[in-house]
């Protein structure tokens, strides 16, 4: 009989989600594979969430996302009583091999805190691992509590406390990456696009600028905070939370100053078809990053889609991407205009092939079904990966930097 695996996607959206969603949608693309290799997947998360699974557990009837604008105290309960939830199922019940966790900080917190008792669990890191210190940097899940990265360079971050418990990391996945190599390829349009939430982190102002500067249109999708159609954006002017939201004040002091609507345009949050279509038949995904981009779907969907990708070369961008043959990628931002322009060398067909091979699910759920296998072993054998014990922490960053020998930093975000 197959492991069951108490996966919790948490209380903030529907899996899949509707709109955005980084987590939600990695748990989509890797759950229905976890269920081709046998796994019996108990899902923690919402209402709403219309995944196919064998079990689910859910506190709120629908996702608490647009909670998150509010005042710390009326937002700081809805984690708790998700988790609260979770660990009542598990207490309740004796058949969960494994609990997978994915919700940040209260998550690990919690799973940690079930004790000696409790199934083995692994909580995967979806974020700049820079946040969260005093947590991470006194973390101790002795034997029973693992955590993997999502990239070699986001766990190199990582404190040491923290690192202690890793047991390597999975580079994220995409739907679009299967078949990715026979599909079609779309004829190229003269634009550029920039595929995410628009925040400091993801450098869409530095983008606007160089689109300017070298003459090349651009587009943005994405939401700015919770609103993902400029109308709504527009509707929320003068409303004091808003005001308050840190990207809708990027946008308007950074961004919007450059979106001129010919040149550069914002076209809300996209997604399906259109999202793909925008993607496929940009010249290049640009990717003008301002922190340690810990993941990055929006890289390896840019690759299946057939569309090269021009980058700061921050995070997990060169372990994603191969200079000269799926993107180009600088450490130097006055270099990125060269980058765009010799964009149009690349083939797309090697971006293709190179999603088809490492990034689909059935590659990210097989790596997720060996590191279970490894959490659930006694006691004191796990085999920490290379990846996870030879990185330099903190701004050591293994980043290469292919123009020059040295790099700048900024501090994250996130
Ligand atoms: N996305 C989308 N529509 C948009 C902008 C982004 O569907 O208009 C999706 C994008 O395709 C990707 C995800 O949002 O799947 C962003 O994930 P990523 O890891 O790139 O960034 P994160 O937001 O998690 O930092």
């Amino acid at each position: 009989m197959g492991l069951t695996v108490l996966v919790n996607a948490g209380p903030w959206l529907p899996v899949p989600p509707m709109g955005y969603g980084g987590i939600e949608n990695v748990l989509a693309t890797l759950v229905p594979e976890l269920r081709l290799l046998g796994v019996r997947v108990v899902l923690a998360s919402v209402g709403t969430s219309t995944l196919p699974v064998e079990e689910r557990i859910s506190l709120y009837p629908d996702g608490q996302f647009s909670a998150l604008q509010r005042p710390y105290n009326q937002v700081c309960g809805i984690g708790q009583a998700h988790m609260q939830a979770v660990v009542r199922a598990v207490r309740e019940r004796d058949d969960i091999d494994l609990i997978h966790d994915h919700v940040e900080a209260i998550g690990l917190a919690t799973v940690n805190a079930l004790g000696a008792d409790a199934p083995p669990a692994l909580h995967t890191l979806h974020w700049d691992l820079g946040k969260h210190p005093d947590l991470y940097g006194h973390f101790d899940g002795g034997d029973r509590v693992r955590v993997n990265g999502v990239s070699a360079a986001q766990l190199a971050r990582a404190p040491e406390a923290l690192r202690a418990h890793a047991v390597g990391h999975v580079h994220l996945a995409t739907p679009l990456a299967v078949g990715a190599a026979h599909r079609p390829r779309a004829e190229k349009g003269d634009h550029l696009v920039i595929l995410g939430r628009i925040t400091p982190g993801k450098g869409q102002d530095l983008g606007a600028q160089l689109a300017h500067r070298v003459g090349f249109d651009l587009v943005l999708a994405g939401p700015v905070g919770p609103y993902h159609r400029p109308e709504e954006l527009a509707a929320a002017t003068g409303d004091p939370l808003a005001q308050q939201n840190p990207d809708v004040r990027f946008w308007q002091e950074k961004v919007a100053p450059h979106v001129d609507g010919v040149r550069v345009r914002w076209i809300g949050t996209v997604s399906g078809q259109p999202r793909d279509d925008l993607v496929a038949t940009a010249r290049a995904a640009l990717f003008p990053l301002r922190w340690e981009e810990p993941g990055g779907t929006a890289i390896v969907e840019s690759l299946a889609l057939g569309t090269p990708v021009v980058s700061l070369a921050r995070g997990c961008v060169p372990e994603l991407i191969e200079h000269g043959r799926t993107g180009l990628f600088t450490a130097d931002e006055e270099l990125l205009a060269d980058l765009v322009v010799a964009a149009d060398t690349l083939d797309p067909a090697d971006c293709c092939q190179e999603a088809a091979t490492r990034f689909t699910p059935s590659v990210m759920a097989e790596r997720y079904l060996e590191l279970y296998e490894q959490v659930r072993q006694p006691s004191g054998s796990v085999a920490l990966p290379t990846s996870a014990r030879f990185v330099p922490a903190g701004d050591g960053n293994p980043v290469v930097d292919v123009t020059r020998t040295t790099m700048s930093f900024v501090d994250s975000p996130g």
